[in-house]
């Protein structure tokens, strides 16, 4: 029993309950009857707690749970093939318009909070700042950092001595950026970039952190080559993005490589829950990625199926897995696709359960918001999700959002 139950309760009091329940580490037996008001959690009952009859309550036979989180979005970009980097092109408007329907995509699938990795002229800090009510908290990176002509050099942040490098930190420090992404190895996306190398040394790296560190604030690493992997980890960066680990061989970690991360106790976003459905439906893709994946031996729904061993490897090593999907990136990567990086944990061998956790409190831990969101607890933000089903035997239920409010509000 919680302090604000029935004896404290005030008219702007209201109700949500469903016979299965979630509540951010485990399943709660009987289901939970959550009491919010205003934009907060004031008490997690049990299923069947009587509420005073003039408390609004709305009832649901699936599974209630704290929102999802996705530690890894692209808020001015729609997903559609070559929208990124057509976003350096766009006008502030343009931008922003597409800003608000990204946000739109992510709440209607019951995501309420993003961690944007990337972004223009920082336009998501407004967005951020505004806090518009059934929209998702955001946290985010501003324009990623990256070498003259790097993956990504288009959203506007390059530097390449280590003068610009530290300057470029405070900038974004001045900014107000929630958290620092540098782009440690080329990518698939931004032509001429170098796929198996690395952008940037190890002491170049090290500025990036040692300035941010300063400003309290974390470097999360964009690293698909398996040396700009190690460099980043040389280097002290806290978080690594996609981790895929390309090489001349193909795309592996090794496992002296899983066992430094886990040591580090580095975090790592495998940019999982890509809707493989589309993959038939692609343009072919870039010679420079045609080319690779032929030498691999791998198309492009075995480069993401690999991953599913690869997770398996790095959570028997006990390597903190954070949950991002990239959204926004491509095609397979929409705004909202959220759950289907926690099915594709799942799919790794991960109990349902966990893999749950990592999708609401452990990636709210991982960025810095577990303290008031990703929990059905009492003062925590009433960032809450229903869906039709019960998750402990119908994992796939998580894809089917019947409610979502953030921070009080209805979606
Ligand atoms: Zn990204």
């Amino acid at each position: 029993m919680t302090a604000r139950s029935a004896g404290h309760h005030t008219r702007s009091m209201f109700a949500l309950r469903a016979d299965h329940a979630f509540d951010g580490t485990r399943f709660v037996p009987g289901g939970a009857t959550v009491l919010v008001e205003g934009e907060r959690i004031v008490g997690v009952e049990a299923g069947g707690f009587p509420l005073p009859e003039d408390c609004p309550v709305s009832s649901y036979a699936g599974t209630l749970l704290p929102g999802l989180v996705d530690a890894h979005v692209h808020l001015v970009s729609s997903g559609a093939v070559g929208a990124l980097e057509a976003v350096g092109a766009q006008s502030p408007e343009e931008i922003d318009a597409q800003i608000e329907r990204s946000l739109a995509a992510q709440a209607a699938h019951g995501v309420t909070t993003v961690r944007d990795l990337g972004d223009r002229d920082y336009r998501t800090l407004a967005f951020r700042d505004r806090r518009a009510p059934g929209s998702p908290r955001i946290l985010t990176a501003g324009p990623p950092i990256t070498t003259p002509q790097g993956h990504c050099h288009f959203l506007g942040c390059t530097a390449a001595t280590p003068e610009e490098l530290r300057r470029a930190v405070t900038e974004h420090r001045d900014r107000g950026v929630d958290v620092v992404k540098v782009m440690a190895s080329g990518g698939f996306l931004t032509p001429g970039t170098d796929m198996l190398g690395t952008q940037y040394a190890v002491r170049e790296l090290r500025v990036v952190v040692e300035a941010a560190h300063e400003a309290g604030l974390q470097v999360l690493a964009h690293a698909h080559s398996l040396r700009g992997t190690e460099v980043a980890i040389d280097a002290g960066v806290d978080g690594i993005e996609h981790f895929t680990g390309v090489s001349e061989e193909g795309p592996a970690i090794p496992d002296a490589v899983l066992e430094r991360v886990a040591q580090k106790a580095i975090l790592v976003d495998p940019t999982m829950g890509s809707d493989l459905a589309m993959v038939e439906l692609l343009p072919p893709p870039p010679p420079q990625i045609g080319e690779l994946m032929e030498r691999f031996g791998m198309d492009r729904k075995t480069m993401f199926t690999s991953r599913f061993e690869l997770v398996r490897r790095m959570r028997a090593h006990g390597i903190r897995v954070v949950p991002g999907v990239d959204a926004g990136a491509m095609p397979l990567k929409a705004h909202g696709n959220a759950w289907l990086a926690v099915g594709d944990l799942v799919r790794s061998g991960y109990p349902v359960a966990e893999a749950l956790a990592a999708g609401t409190s452990g990636a709210a831990d991982a960025c810095g918001v577990g303290d008031v969101t990703g929990r059905l607890a009492a003062g925590y933000d009433a960032d809450l999700l229903v869906v039709d089903g019960d998750l402990a035997s119908d994992p796939a239920a998580l894809g089917r959002p019947v409610a979502v409010l953030t921070r009080g509000h209805a979606v």
